[in-house]
């Protein structure tokens, strides 16, 4: 197909054929024993996909945003406590979220390109007490990559809940939930998880199920109460039927599809091969001199890269020339820089060859445009770089 497009934003991604595959099966009943026995499966696999054998998991119909909400509404009561870690536009939408409950939250922003300190946030905790505290994984109107390991670790010794917004982390960066400590990760379906947009994908701690039974006031949102939610997971879990709200049966099988696809290909197996990809595709960004939103790169996500347009070249005229190419890349999102920058994702199903027509399509807008570079030299660093995993 000479005129197929390459979708390379941070989510939507391209997705395999056989779980688009999955999508267009015929639809049976949400309590025909093969579904249920689909529902099981894919609770179970998240489990391995999260590392938390001993996680409770939640698949609802909903987005990421939805998945967020769900943490937010369970866990939090009317004037508790919550500090928001926030890297970019979605530390801000979970604070937004949390003050809808009546949460008393307190958000501490990272310099723009940088990541909070944990002095910053342990100096925070030893000050007040908080009942939970918010971070997120890969910020992706950013680019930044959080480590989630040493903050759990501080909410733990303060006794604080842990949440992690991992919607665009979950199954391409290193998430070890259990270990770390973690009591929620969330996500959303249509990133690294590798299904098209629609589910809400979430992972609690038994801890987190434990502070959510003790809760003095109901739950304030109807859709997302695990009251609703919890006998229905229990229930697929035990392969027996259960209904709350229809579940979006053909999107869950294609759930089960994608997670066997990552299992397949190992977890750990599968971040290595975005850290590699993603490394190699910064290495490529630099060799043309282009900047990056992370001022380092230790703190660079491997799931997207955010990239700031050269001086003098025109940011909509730049993407519009990579979209004749056949190549979708995403503007920028963070609204005090929005216009001069763009986002790359390289998740999921991922491959060199996508990464290389990206910057094959990249050198050829930027050389319409008159940038000054050697035609080529991106592809060079990212092959050299490339050569180096092998
Ligand atoms: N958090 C992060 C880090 C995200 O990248 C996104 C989506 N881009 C969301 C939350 C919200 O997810 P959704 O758009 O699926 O509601």
């Amino acid at each position: 197909m000479k005129g197929r497009k390459l979708l390379m934003i941070p989510g939507p991604i391209e997705f395999e054929p056989d779980v688009l595959d999955a999508l267009g099966m015929a639809t049976t009943s949400h309590i025909a024993p093969d579904f249920i026995e689909v529902f099981g499966n894919s609770l179970e696999l998240m489990r391995e996909v999260w590392k938390s054998p001993e996680g409770q998991a939640f698949i609802v119909a909903g987005t990421g945003t939805l998945a967020m909400d769900m943490a937010a509404a369970n866990l939090i009561e009317q004037g508790d406590r919550v500090l928001v870690i926030s890297t970019g536009y979605f530390g801000k939408r979970f604070k937004d979220i949390l003050d809808r409950y009546g949460a008393n939250t307190k958000i501490l922003e990272a310099p723009l390109g940088e990541v909070v300190s944990l002095d910053a946030i342990e100096k925070e905790l030893k000050t007040e007490k908080y009942k939970a505290l918010t971070i997120t994984h890969v910020d992706t109107s950013t680019g930044i990559l959080l480590d989630p390991e040493p903050i759990a670790e501080l909410a733990q010794k303060y006794n604080t809940l842990s949440i992690l917004d991992g919607v665009c982390s979950v199954a391409g960066e290193e998430i070890n939930q259990d270990e770390w400590g973690l009591d929620v990760v969330l996500t959303g379906s249509q990133k690294a998880i590798g299904v098209p947009p629609g589910l809400a994908l979430l992972m609690a701690s038994q801890k987190a199920i434990e502070v959510w039974k003790k809760r003095k006031t109901p739950v304030l949102n109807y859709y997302a109460d695990w009251n609703n939610w919890l006998p229905i997971m229990r229930a697929y879990e035990e392969r027996k039927p259960s209904y709350f709200g229809t579940p979006p049966v053909n999107l869950i099988v294609a759930l089960e599809t994608s997670l066997k696809i990552i299992c397949k290909e190992g977890i750990d197996e599968r971040i290595k091969r975005h850290q590699f990809l993603a490394k190699a595709f910064r290495a490529g960004i630099s060799s043309i001199n282009l900047k990056m939103l992370p001022k380092r790169d230790e703190i660079a996500a491997n799931t997207l890269t955010a990239v700031y347009y050269p001086d003098k070249i025109d940011g909509n005229a730049l993407r519009a020339k990579i979209a004749d190419s056949n190549v979708i890349i995403a503007g920028g999102l963070l609204s005090e820089i929005k216009t001069t920058y763009f986002r790359i994702g390289h998740m999921g199903s991922v491959s060199p060859n996508d990464l290389i027509a990206v910057l094959g399509a990249l050198e050829r807008s930027l050389l319409k445009l008159e940038y000054t570079m050697e035609p080529g030299k991106s592809l060079q660093a990212f092959q050299n770089e490339l050569l180096k995993s092998f």
